[in-house]
């Protein structure tokens, strides 16, 4: 006598991860026979936690071979009660399927704004697949009450456009199965508003204003006047922006060294920065500059000893081409380990210059002293 080991039917979703609120499309097969039916109970989800939310039935009904769920947890799909050739039970298992949580993000637009403006808010959901609906948006100035009109959003409209005029923030919170889910874009109001945004920080526009005063700008003569450079960090864990400081480093009136090293895990490089202690516009004209060479201890630019200067010339608009070099170096750095990659700007007498990464020799032209109060 012989016995065959015949296969149990195949339980088979078309995916095995998806996103809580994702629905998931299954089939059951049997194999061996033509001649089989699914009776009581049928298709069964088994959930892996018994607190995760149960999951609701798409599309099937009685004894189909095909099935979607609506999921909020991980498990898996069962299908009991099988018989086969009219006498053999059977019961397919699927594999596990994993249930992530979505992704929930809010983006305001513009985010910059000079007074009150139409802002349009915008609550979406990755993947766009999963269903869901808001739970609420809350609008908080940043001192004060009030700045949006002529009433706060509600929970009807994933995409909110109302009048705001303080700066402040908007938070929305979804409920997604287990998971609530909350994000919040700000909104400023500053004077003149470049629409970079970066550039509107009001973080950047001190740290630009207290590098360029820190370059003793005001100097009567070229060699009193020291560049002073630095980064913006996003600590990742406060959401606050960081400035730091290269001053430790060699600078002078027209060379400032950068050493931008920080912890990935906490931090995101926003943008690099420098100054230029002169006026284009009024002609100013450095006429030399120190010769410099790496440092073999520290990696680090030097002056050449003895002093050796070279000449400079009329210092322009735009970035140099040190500027530009170190521009595109840093950013190959940051693509390499699929970081964004950042501009740098640059901060004269006359004008703000952002260097557009990737993009040499394109510039954007600030003209932060025809707003007076662009960096306050
Ligand atoms: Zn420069």
């Amino acid at each position: 006598m012989t016995a065959e080991v015949l296969p149990p039917p195949a339980v088979t979703p078309e995916r095995t991860t998806l996103a809580a609120g994702e629905t998931v499309a299954l089939t059951v097969t049997v194999t061996w026979t033509t001649n089989w039916v699914i009776g009581t109970p049928g298709w069964v989800w088994v959930k892996d936690s018994a607190s995760s939310p149960d999951p609701v039935v798409v599309q099937g009904c009685g004894q189909t071979t095909s099935w979607s769920y609506r999921v909020y947890g991980s498990g898996h799909a069962e299908v009991r009660g099988i018989v086969a050739e009219g006498h053999i039970p059977l019961t397919g298992v699927g594999p596990h399927i994993q249930v992530t949580p979505p992704q929930f993000k809010v983006t305001a637009a513009p985010a910059s704004i000079a007074g009150a403006q139409a802002v349009t808010f915008t609550a979406a959901v990755t993947p766009s697949t999963v269903t869901w609906s808001l739970s609420s948006w809350t609008w908080r100035p940043d001192s004060g009450t009030g700045g949006i009109s002529p009433n706060g959003c509600t929970p009807a409209e994933k995409v909110c456009t109302r009048t705001i005029s303080l700066s402040g923030w908007m938070k929305a919170t979804t409920v997604i199965g287990q998971y609530t889910l909350t994000d919040s874009a700000h909104v400023r109001v500053i004077p003149c508003p470049t629409g970079d945004s970066i550039a509107d920080l009001q973080e950047t526009r001190a740290a630009l204003s207290d590098a360029l005063q820190a370059s003793n700008v005001s100097g009567p003569n070229f060699q009193g006047r020291i560049e002073r450079a630095g980064m913006l960090l996003r600590n990742l864990q406060t959401g606050g922006v960081e400035v730091v400081r290269f001053d430790n480093l060699y600078a002078d009136w027209c060379a400032s060294n950068d050493d931008i090293a920080y912890n990935s895990g906490t931090h995101r490089l926003l943008a690099i920065f420098h100054t230029h202690p002169y006026s284009p516009k009024a002609g100013d004209i450095v006429p030399y500059c120190n010769k410099l060479e790496i440092d073999p201890n520290t990696g680090f630019l030097r002056p050449v000893q003895p002093p050796a200067i070279v000449p400079f010339g009329n210092v322009g608009a735009g970035g140099s081409d040190p500027d530009w070099n170190l521009l595109n170096a840093l950013n190959q750095q940051l693509l390499a380990v699929g970081q964004p990659a950042v501009d740098e700007y640059v901060i004269d007498l006359d004008n703000i210059m952002r260097l557009n990464h990737g993009q040499q020799p394109a510039y954007t032209s600030i003209g932060y002293n025809a707003c007076p109060n662009w960096l306050r």
